[in-house]
């Protein structure tokens, strides 16, 4: 027994030696640069061209034939009236109809190019949501710091920002050595497949090799990662697939004063309750691991012990972080049902009850095993294959294109956190992946908690300073990248 105890001691001894070892060699993996000097810019100008984007109603609906050409007619002779220089210097080509594709040709063509991508496309507003805006979204209206409307982060920050940062090194007189794509789809939000997979087509058809892809997804977020005072440049090196999956029940109709032992709606309902119940399992790998990699040696003692010691307390990380929706989507597949139909009268069963469900992939996952899930003979799963996208590859942290963009990225921002991320949404970049293994996804405005509600719903907005700040960070990178 003395023994047993004994024994027990010592391995709780060793087990702690070892976690407070690696804990204190936990390494930084933040890149050590000198900041540089903050690149002068007139911030009221940068947002009221900003501001003046935001107020083309460029709206991508789900029924393609409400597209409204004019808006993005208009938008394309705002950006030529706003920017002159760039329009001087880089050469355009138009798309399949609207895709715009600029490029400012190097003199080396043995450097490969960069593509940076934004889309000119954003969501409508919810019918019945628009009198709930502090100011209206597509006016373009600055007031209290911000520019206000729809798309100011999603995604025409990035794009007015990027042409602000070619503009700004055309008027310096850049020259640039290696060859810069800027290219702008315009169905982002519903696919991308006429704006950006045609852009990348016609690149792929060039022969362009990017040496990397750069895209929103995310951004220099403060206050979202609980333990981590310094704002953190959350960089998307993948994203998650996407699969919506159809759940159809049967049973027999007829009048409901005399129902069957199981209804059809019945049966459905205890389908999506199972799927509920029986969540993918969490893990944490890939882009996730990276992520603690980054961010464990730069947070406080507890947290750090945590992420320095998975091999032992990986169950602690999945279950404090996987208790928020936001961490718990980088951690698992998850399982959303959206849609849900039966019935057309009060007093008759219907014979057909369907469900549409919602999963995202996480990279190294299928949803091969979501049949089995569901697995009940009444009921029939078909993937719809039009919403189908397998998870992206994921960009290596080591290669120079993410050290290029992290340390970038604390040149314009010190004492930022930069962190490899994975981004659990779609985006345009997607469809760039065959061209590079270097896709990065990454916006340089400061976000809070509070702004990801924002995007896609009500006040969508940037700070003023925080849009400058991105287009410093865009400045920046060129400057690094291009000579
Ligand atoms: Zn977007």
């Amino acid at each position: 027994m003395k023994r047993a105890l004994l024994a027990l001691a010592l391995v709780v001894v060793v087990l702690a030696a070892v976690t407070l070892e690696r804990t204190v060699s936990f390494p930084s993996r933040q890149p050590q640069v000198a900041p540089v000097a903050v690149e002068p810019l007139d911030t009221a100008a940068l947002a009221r061209r900003l501001a003046g984007a935001l107020r083309f109603k460029t709206i991508s609906f789900q029924d393609s034939s409400q597209f409204d050409a004019r808006e993005f007619e208009g938008l394309h002779r705002y950006l030529r009236d706003s920017f002159p220089k760039l329009h001087a210097a880089l050469k355009l080509t138009r798309v399949n109809g609207y895709g715009l594709l600029y490029e400012w040709t190097g003199s080396d063509p043995g450097l490969a190019p960069l593509v940076l991508l934004a889309h000119q496309d954003v969501v409508p507003i919810e019918p019945g949501t628009e009198g709930r805006w502090t100011e209206p979204p597509f006016e373009g209206r600055i007031a209290a710091g911000y520019v206000w409307g729809r798309g100011a982060l999603d995604d025409k920050g990035s794009l007015v920002g990027l042409l602000e940062a070619v503009e700004h090194l055309v008027a310096a007189g850049t020259k640039p050595r290696r060859t810069l794509y800027l290219a702008f789809g315009y169905d982002e939000e519903v696919g991308g497949r006429r704006g950006a997979a045609r852009i990348a087509e016609l690149l792929a058809a060039r022969n362009v090799h990017p040496e990397f892809v750069l895209d929103e997804g995310g951004a220099l977020a403060t206050g979202l990662i609980t333990g981590l005072a310094a704002p953190a440049a959350l960089i998307g090196i993948a994203e998650k697939g996407y699969v919506t999956v159809e759940l159809t029940a049967q049973a027999e109709g007829g009048h409901s004063s005399m129902p069957p032992p199981a209804t059809a709606v019945g049966i459905l309902a205890a389908a999506i309750t199972r799927l509920e119940a029986h969540q993918m399992p969490r893990a944490i790998r890939g882009p996730t691991a990276d992520m603690f990699d980054y961010l464990g040696p730069e947070m406080s003692f507890a947290p750090r012990l945590v992420m320095a010691n998975r091999w032992l307390l990986g169950g602690i990380l999945t279950g404090r972080f996987g208790t928020t929706p936001q961490g718990n989507a980088l951690l698992r597949t998850t399982t959303a049902p959206t849609v849900l139909q039966a019935g057309v009268k009060e007093n008759v069963l219907p014979s057909t009850a369907r469900a549409l469900v919602n999963f995202r992939i996480l990279p190294g996952d299928s949803v091969a095993n979501v049949q089995r899930t569901v697995a009940d003979s009444r009921i029939g799963v078909r993937a719809l294959e039009a919403t189908f996208s397998n998870p992206s590859p994921v960009t290596p942290v080591e290669a120079e294109p993410f050290q290029l963009l992290a340390r970038t990225i604390r040149q314009v921002v010190p004492g930022a956190v930069v962190t490899p991320w994975l981004v659990v949404g779609g985006t345009d970049s997607r469809h760039y992946a065959r061209l590079t293994a270097n896709v990065l996804r990454f916006v340089g405005a400061t976000i809070g908690k509070d702004d990801l509600r924002r995007v896609h719903g009500t006040d969508e907005r940037v700070g003023v300073q925080a849009y400058a700040d991105a287009v410093r960070i865009y400045i920046q990178l060129l400057k690094n990248a291009l000579p």
